[in-house]
């Protein structure tokens, strides 16, 4: 556990880093802790360390572990793949959901926030790099998708999301960050308000901030190598 608190410190400082280089406010990033695959003995320790925000992909994986935690008030963050059938419990247990990327899902979680809950943040998944087998609204359609979620009742558009194609080199890891940039930028110029752009995981952190991240998404850099799972993409 010793450990995994140094690696917390490691990754938060190298954040701090990046934004400095970039010239942009340390605090302006917000760190996502992936906890897939973790355990809660894991998540409370990182708690205790200071960390608030948790990122899960599996909602069966996720609600005992939300259930356990619950008096370390921790902010949840849905960043898997999502099905109809799911949408209820991740509207119910969850802060944030950074995966939506199509009308009907959006539609199930506005009408399924519980009353009295604050409404629920959101990112659009977009697939920035057009990948055919990859999740996410197409560049060309989500400015169309972000005015019909940003209409809905009960829930919060924040902004945008993607997971780009792994790359090794700092260029080539820029390019669909800025180009995920350049689309947050096109949808407030036609009056949408968003104040986030999540994209960052611990293979290129770096090049997410340079290019204007407000929120990291990381698991392996905090946790240490994650247990292969069959069915996980990335
Ligand atoms: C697993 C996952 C991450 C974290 O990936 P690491 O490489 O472990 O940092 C970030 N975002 C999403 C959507 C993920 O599924």
């Amino acid at each position: 556990m010793q450990e995994l608190i140094q690696r917390l410190g490691a990754v938060r400082a190298s954040i701090d880093d990046a934004a400095r280089r970039a010239q942009r406010d340390p605090a302006a990033i917000r760190l996502v802790a992936v906890s897939k695959t973790r355990t809660e003995g894991e998540i409370a320790a990182a708690a205790q360390a200071g960390q608030r925000d948790f990122g899960e992909n599996y909602l069966q994986e996720a609600l005992p572990k939300i259930e356990a935690l619950l008096e370390h008030n921790l902010v949840w963050h849905f960043i898997g793949p999502i099905q109809s059938n799911k949408t209820r419990d991740i509207a119910t247990h969850f802060d944030w959901v950074h995966s939506v990327s199509r009308l009907k899902i959006a539609r199930r979680l506005s009408d399924q926030r519980p009353d009295g809950a604050p409404p629920l943040n959101i990112c659009l998944q977009v697939n920035i790099d057009g990948e055919d087998s990859k999740a996410g609204v197409a560049p060309a359609e989500t400015l169309e998708l972000a005015r019909e979620i940003a209409s809905l009742p009960r829930l919060t558009l924040r902004g945008l999301m993607a997971i780009p194609a792994p790359a090794d080199n700092a260029a080539r890891q820029a390019a669909p960050f800025a180009a995920l940039r350049r689309l947050t930028e096109d949808c407030r110029h036609h009056g949408l308000t968003m104040d986030t752009l999540s994209m960052g995981m611990s293979g290129d952190l770096d090049a997410a901030v340079a290019e204007g991240s407000t929120m990291v998404r990381v698991g392996t850099a905090i946790f240490g190598p994650r247990p292969v799972k069959t069915g996980e993409t990335h």
